[in-house]
């Protein structure tokens, strides 16, 4: 849906590729497709086997990249980041991949995720002398990294990945060497291919298609990818714990071409759209779907229920990112210009409207009174995902229950709200079974924190470094 204007937005995208002639050009491409993930910045750091150069930049990514500048960068080993602003604030120096230099080499970071215990690194490598030059997360690695006393680089980074919690999936570029890191709970999506020798890594696989890579099998929970001109060699640095992963990126995050272990995002969400149809009963004359995540979902509801599907709404695809501004009429305007009613396909008809969640509803409210003032009799608001209660630790920028319209409403008030004929979510088992996964336990393998407010990981652990441990004693 609408990310911008909605408060529910996506939370980076990493990229990665060894061995390839085109590496930085490859990564371009790849961020491309990555592109929905974020939007504030996107950068390369690319190695010709002795040096690591960047290249890096607000904006998307048509903005941040030319040819002749990606040409300057040209090396055999990249790695990329698309970034949406989750943890730290904006600014060119958090922009991805941050890239440290040292006299015993250099080392880029592309980092998708949220760690719980930052704050806590964060105090603790303060104290033992570090300075930090950004307000990212994935600083923190690199200080442990190069504080773990340990004496090769795959060692010291196993180490360093240890100590941290929460969301992490990680692509490490050295000048002789790419690693590939992913939290042990697997929460983030991350997928290996190859295109032709050259092994690929990337946050989802419409990364893969766009250049021509074949997908040859997710990341594994604390898993540790070292890829090198011999080869591939998987290692651990943790122990894989409950996987879950985040439930959103099949809703709604993930390009619908993109897989997901193994099951294509288009078809999950058709499947939630059908168990919706089946959890209730709606008379209406037309389903449509909002552009362009719930689409699906629409499909599918139309598919089980026999209502037709019909394109009610558009979306706007030329419209710039500036004109989105805090005030409540520029707002307004916003969901205006970025959506618009097909006056012919809802005048005077009962509408079954489709959208993957509800944050904080102002969006929903917008979009029912652009199908009334085009002339629908009635709105129904069905939601493929149950409500959204608590907030996310992971790196979806639901951080408050304050900004969240379920935490603190009852369905029928938020119906109220919005200003729907009705309003129905889909229920957390109907979500679970209809994506597809089949990991053993009742979850399937899901993180369901923001629906449940279960989550997965201990949120304020009580990280204590090893070195700290002893001065406590
Ligand atoms: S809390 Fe929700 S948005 Fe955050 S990782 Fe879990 S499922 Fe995804």
């Amino acid at each position: 849906m609408l990310a911008e204007i909605r408060g529910l937005n996506e939370e980076c995208g990493i990229f990665g590729i060894w061995g390839h002639a085109n590496a930085a050009q490859l990564s371009y491409y790849g961020l491309h497709a990555l592109q929905h993930r974020g939007q504030e910045g996107a950068g390369i750091v690319s190695t010709d086997k002795n040096y690591l150069k960047a290249l890096k930049g607000e904006g998307m990514v048509s903005e941040v990249f030319t040819p002749e500048k990606i040409e300057a960068i040209a090396g055999t080993g990249a790695i990329a980041h698309v970034r949406y602003a989750t943890a730290g604030g904006s600014g060119i120096e958090n922009v991805q991949p941050l890239l440290f230099n040292s006299t015993t080499g250099s080392l880029a970071i592309s980092h998708n995720g949220n760690l719980v215990n930052a704050t806590e690194l964060k105090s603790h490598l303060e104290r033992q002398g570090s300075i930090f030059q950004t307000t990212s997360d994935t600083e923190v690695l690199a200080h442990l990294i190069k504080r773990s006393g340990y004496a090769t680089f795959e060692e010291q980074a196993k180490n360093a990945l240890s100590f941290l919690k929460g969301a992490f999936a990680c692509v490490i570029l050295k000048e002789e060497a790419m690693y590939v890191a992913l939290d042990p709970n697997g929460l983030r999506p991350l997928s290996l291919g190859k295109l032709g020798d050259a092994w690929v890594v990337a946050s989802e696989t419409c990364a893969f298609d766009i250049i021509g890579a074949e997908f040859v099998r997710s990341v594994e929970p604390g898993e540790f990818l070292v890829i090198t001109d011999d080869g591939l060699r998987a290692e651990r640095f943790a122990y894989p714990q409950e996987r879950s992963i985040c439930t959103m990126e099949y809703v709604y995050f993930s390009r619908p071409d993109s897989d997901i272990d193994g099951i294509n995002v288009h078809a999950a969400r058709k499947r939630l759209g059908k168990q919706l149809a089946k959890e209730i009963h709606i008379d209406a004359d037309v389903v449509t779907g909002v552009p362009d995540s719930s689409i699906s979902a629409a499909i599918g509801f139309s598919e089980e229920s026999g209502i037709p599907y019909e394109l009610g709404l558009i979306k706007n695809r030329y419209v710039g990112r500036t004109f989105i501004q805090p005030s409540q009429d520029l707002r307004e305007q916003g969901v205006k210009m970025k959506l618009s009613p097909v006056r012919q396909v809802v005048k005077g008809k009962r509408v079954i409207m489709v959208d993957d969640s509800i944050v904080r509803g102002t969006t929903s409210r917008r979009i029912v009174n652009l199908l009334k003032d085009a002339g629908a009799t009635e709105v129904h608001v069905v939601i493929s995902s149950p409500p959204i209660k608590s907030p996310c630790f992971y790196g979806i920028d639901i951080s408050t229950s304050g900004e969240l319209i379920a935490a603190n409403n009852s369905v029928e008030e938020m119906r109220e709200i919005i200003g729907a004929d009705s309003l129905t979510f889909l229920s957390v088992d109907g979500m679970v079974q209809n994506i597809g996964r089949t990991d053993p336990g009742p979850k399937c393998g899901h993180c369901l924190a923001c629906f449940t407010g279960e989550y997965p990981t201990n949120i304020f652990p009580d990280t204590v470094l090893p070195h700290e441990k002893e001065k406590v004693k």
